[in-house]
């Protein structure tokens, strides 16, 4: 018999006849191509109420709490995405901005996480006497809480308002117009205080390319920022790449 999808046609199976298809099945492997095949022949397809609610009622107590779970593949793992889906999902996440109420859901869910004891005392274990207060490698002297405020003050956000409008809304440096803009202090916030309510020190810029700008003055600023206290290299690339990035 040549490989393929078949179509069960003729009398229904009867209920022993499906077990003893599932048991022959169990812990069988499927091929990529006929996972594949699966995938293409469920194409489309609706379930009906009463299916879903069999599947969701199968499938109890046996899904992963999250998607990273250990042990859990994902149905699709291999199989690969349509071109016409991968343009779908670009295309329904474009300029979509999370609310704060969904953001504020997310953030719920990770306090809900639970770590186990051994790993909590690795973490605290790794963290002991080490980046800590003055050693931490962010560390600015106390002034991150008042730069937040800084940050979250009406003064800013017509700052910031006033440089999107003269801007008009678009990304200065890759054209994006409109989505999830920022503004940037082309002379940077921390090194330039007496900058920082300047319309004309600032710029819009799309979320990717301020990742980029932050990058490009960090490594520019670095030796003013931390050059004066002696971290190493290591800590300068894990500033640049990861925290700040
Ligand atoms: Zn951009």
């Amino acid at each position: 018999m040549p490989k393929g999808i078949y179509k069960h046609i003729g009398r229904p199976l009867s209920e022993s006849h499906k077990i003893k298809i599932g048991l022959a099945n169990l812990g069988k492997k499927k091929s990529l191509e006929h996972r594949i095949n699966m995938s293409k022949a469920q194409k489309g397809k609706k379930l009906s109420e009463e299916t879903r609610k069999k599947i969701s009622k199968a499938l109890k107590g046996k899904m992963p709490k999250n998607l990273f779970q250990k042990g859990y593949t994902p149905w699709n793992k291999g199989i690969p995405m349509l071109e016409e889906t991968k343009k779908k999902m670009s295309e329904s996440r474009n300029g979509h901005i999370v609310t704060k109420e969904t953001r504020e859901k997310i953030r719920q869910g990770h306090l809900g996480i639970k770590f186990s004891e051994e790993h909590r005392k690795k973490l605290s274990g790794a963290k002991k006497g080490k980046y800590t207060g003055e050693r931490a490698s962010n560390w600015k002297g106390g002034l991150t809480s008042i730069n937040h405020a800084i940050r979250n003050s009406l003064e800013y956000e017509e700052w910031r308002t006033k440089v999107f409008e003269r801007d008009l809304y678009t990304c200065q440096d890759c054209g994006q117009i409109g989505g999830y803009l920022e503004a940037d202090h082309i002379k940077t916030f921390s090194l330039y205080p007496e900058l920082r309510f300047e319309v004309s020190n600032g710029k819009t810029l799309c979320k990717p390319c301020h990742k980029i700008k932050t990058r490009e003055d960090l490594e520019q600023n670095w030796n003013e920022w931390y050059g004066k206290r002696n971290y190493g290299q290591f800590a300068r690339l894990n500033v640049i790449g990861g925290i700040y990035g």
